[in-house]
């Protein structure tokens, strides 16, 4: 069910602005897709994602009752008590995507759930619901987020060109295809597929369909369990690498991040093994238990802590080592 969390509740919560530019828009819409136990996620975005961006899925849809509820200001079905800040599994929690997205766009959402006979529409402007009935739907949701900051034209200025705005996004929906190989994406940008996956949930193969055979070719598998700490995933042979670190790609309990900490390890592991200036190609899933990191330092939830860097740096390096023999 969703509601909005007690105050007590939301002060605890790292605050921040999650909509900057349409990629902080499908990343709030995507790993909302993810979170509804969708199989297949369809991106579509115009003019950069400016203009236009649609998120389609297949996963629970939402009740018609709790429609405008998702829209309020820190309204989630994902955490009800302070407890639940420790254990989170989910990739949102805070409430505050859609409520942000939807005071500075048009929004529709059309919305079924597999109980329902009918689904539900709402159309919001500025985060004001100017239509809301139900309709036909199937099962699933869909969100198309129109005219990204009309009613906040200091805001519309930073935007930069179509095609600025557009690599971040490919690059991030490339990412979450891979770090959800069991879900079917599709990427379409101005009318056109640039990127599609199977969800087979082979990572090995998702990696060729994303960024080409030649990484996919180039890989060997890594896995290194030690207690509760595992990391699994593929780094490249000597055979391959890039001028830059953009194909380093970091999953921590699911939960694409961003980590220099992680960078630093696979520096030091190749550190022999590549010099002047080349980087290790590498997708590494981390998994911990849940308390062992804190997602909660970022509000964009970008970055993980981790409580014992020691220890996974030494699983990492550890990993790769095993790899390579
Ligand atoms: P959060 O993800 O932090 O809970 P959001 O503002 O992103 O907050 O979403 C609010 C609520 O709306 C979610 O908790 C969820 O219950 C519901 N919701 C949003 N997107 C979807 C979706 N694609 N499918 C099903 N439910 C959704
Ligand atoms: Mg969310």
């Amino acid at each position: 069910m969703i509601r909005v969390l007690e105050k007590n509740l939301t002060d605890k919560i790292a605050a921040g602005e999650v909509v900057e530019r349409p990629l902080s828009i499908v990343k709030e819409l995507v790993e909302n897709s993810i979170d509804s136990g969708a199989d297949t996620i369809v991106i579509e975005i115009k003019r950069g994602g400016k203009e236009y961006i649609r998120v389609s899925d297949n996963g629970s849809g939402i009740v018609f009752d709790e429609i405008k509820t998702a829209f309020l200001r820190h309204a989630t079905s994902k955490i009800e008590a302070l407890e639940d800040l420790f254990k989170i599994d989910s990739l949102g929690f805070r409430g505050e995507a859609l409520s942000s997205i939807a005071s500075v766009s048009k929004v529709e959402i059309v919305t079924r759930t597999k109980e329902a006979e009918t689904g539900g529409r709402a159309l919001l402007h500025g985060g004001e619901v100017i239509d809301f009935a139900r309709t036909g739907s199937p099962i699933g949701t869909t969100i198309v987020v129109e005219d990204l900051f009309y009613n906040t034209p200091a805001r519309l200025k930073f935007l930069k060109s179509d095609n600025v705005e557009t690599t971040p996004v490919v690059e991030l929906v490339s990412k979450l295809a891979l770090g959800n190989p069991g879900i079917r994406f599709r990427l379409i940008n101005n009318s056109k597929t640039l990127l599609s996956t199977n969800g087979s949930g082979d990572i090995k193969q998702i990696i060729s369909m994303v960024y080409g055979k030649e990484v996919g070719d180039n890989l060997v598998s890594i896995y290194k369990r030690e207690n509760t700490m595992e990391v699994k995933g593929y780094t490249s042979t000597l055979n391959l690498s890039r001028p830059g670190r953009r194909l380093q790609v970091f999953y921590v309990n699911e939960r694409l991040v961003e980590s220099d900490f992680l960078r630093n390890c696979l520096s030091k592991a190749y550190e022999e093994k590549l010099t002047g200036g080349r980087f290790p190609v590498s997708f590494l899933f981390i998994n911990v238990p849940a308390d062992f990191i804190d997602v909660n330092i970022h509000p964009a939830k970008l970055t993980v802590k981790f409580k014992d860097e020691e220890e996974v740096a030494r699983l990492v390096m550890e990993g790769i080592k095993a790899a390579f023999e």
